[in-house]
């Protein structure tokens, strides 16, 4: 029997389950490129629930204890008291979203001693040392696609609102009760005509790309492999050699590579001084792929006119993160991968990572990242590690 581990958001503070503002959520049966959503073999939820906190469970409860299985469940991930320490002693598998991450470090591995399988129920797995679980010839497998189109839309929202400068004019009819014309568009913009560029054009990159495309707008991409021709010429995409020539072309850069060590600080001060006054960022793939306080800096001088994303080091944030308080910022906690319509994937996606693993059958090549002593299936293409 084994002991999988889960560490999960806490319930909203309203209680759970919340009342769902809709009944019911389109089905997503395949994804763009021909790729199939997950196929377990059955689920205990239905599509639409709140699943990525402590109560949901990712629907996995029954499932788990119907074969004997422990099914551990937690938010509590801090310290080394915390349960997670506690279980990991003798758990088997983890399960952690990257909205709220099991930071599974080289230490906490080492003393985990029949831990074989680390799931992201969605995608990143960042927060797993990608080394350590080569070095202990664990399992990292994640739920490719579940949430990439989520992000997609996310980003694009993003930029239309750092653009549009939608964040004060909010404020301005709710907090400040006010009808501030002039004040809500002096640092106002249409994206028409502008250039927009993404850095990583994998799966959510390019779902970014076609759906700015009807915007009327200049696109840019740069990426390790350069996409086909054809798609190239069907969104009208110029291509960059590099990230420094990207950034140095555009009004606004979307970011969607992983972070590995070759995109870790990649906008250091010298990349975003290099950009267009008054250019913005969204980064809805991760924090430390910018540095921290160079994007405070260059929001507060001007260099940049706004910065934007979900993405956050440590998550949670401190209270005093800079991020919560620099000017011309539209940022969110993590959510762009956790939509109610997200988590009916990746949950069904953990379901089907679990069934394979418990049964002793091949886990999907494209959830792979790490598998048999090194990067492997999607991870193979996408990561790298240091040394
Ligand atoms: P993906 O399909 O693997 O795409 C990532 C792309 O980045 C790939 O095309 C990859 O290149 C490219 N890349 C990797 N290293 C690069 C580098 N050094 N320079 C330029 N390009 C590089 O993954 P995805 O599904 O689009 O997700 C991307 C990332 O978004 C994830 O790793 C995760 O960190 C983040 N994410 C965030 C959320 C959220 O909720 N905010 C949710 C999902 C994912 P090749 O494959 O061509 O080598």
């Amino acid at each position: 029997m084994a002991k999988i581990l889960a560490v999960l958001y806490p319930d909203p503070v309203g209680g759970y389950p919340p009342n769902y503002a809709r009944d019911d959520i389109p089905r997503v049966t395949g994804y763009p490129g021909g790729q199939t959503a997950p196929t377990p073999q059955a689920v205990d939820f239905n599509p639409g629930e709140l699943l990525g906190c402590v109560s949901g469970g990712l629907g996995l409860r029954d499932f788990l204890e119907s074969r004997g299985d422990t099914f551990v469940v937690t938010s509590d991930k801090e310290g080394p008291d915390s349960t997670l320490d506690r279980e990991l002693a003798d758990a088997d598998v983890v399960i952690s979203q990257p909205f709220w991450p099991a930071y599974l470090t080289a230490e906490r591995i080492d003393a985990a001693p029949r831990l074989r399988l680390a799931i992201t129920a969605g995608i990143g797995s960042d927060h797993v040392d990608l080394p350590s679980a080569i070095a202990h010839d664990m399992t990292v497998a994640e739920v490719t696609y579940s949430n990439s189109i989520s992000v997609a839309e996310h980003a694009v929202m993003q930029i239309l609102t750092l653009v549009h400068d939608y964040m004060p004019a909010h404020e301005w009819v709710t907090s400040k009760k006010g009808w501030n014309i002039a004040d809500s568009v002096s640092r106002s913009y249409d994206i028409e005509g502008m250039d927009i560029g993404v850095l990583g054009a994998g799966r959510i990159g390019q779902a970014v790309l076609r759906r700015l495309k009807p915007f009327d707008v200049r696109l840019h991409y740069h990426d390790v492999h350069r996409l086909p021709e054809e798609v190239e010429e069907e969104l009208g995409l110029i291509w960059h050699p590099d990230p420094q020539s990207l950034a140095a072309a555009v009004d606004v850069l979307s970011i969607h590579t992983p972070l590995h060590p070759q995109t870790q600080n990649l906008f250091d001060e010298e990349l975003i001084g290099a950009m267009k006054r008054g250019s913005y960022i969204v980064n809805t793939a991760r924090a430390l792929i910018v540095d921290r306080d160079a994007v405070v800096r260059a929001l507060e001088s001007g260099q940049l006119a706004g910065y934007a994303g979900d993405v956050w080091y440590p998550q949670p944030p401190p209270e005093d993160h800079p991020w919560r308080t620099m000017p011309h910022e539209a940022m969110t906690p993590h959510v762009s991968g956790s939509t109610l319509s997200a988590q009916a994937r990746y949950a069904a996606g953990a379901r089907e990572i679990l069934e394979c693993w418990l049964d002793g059958r091949p886990i999907r090549q494209e959830y792979l990242i790490v598998e048999g002593g090194g990067l492997a299936g999607s991870g193979a293409r996408s990561y790298t590690v240091a040394g």
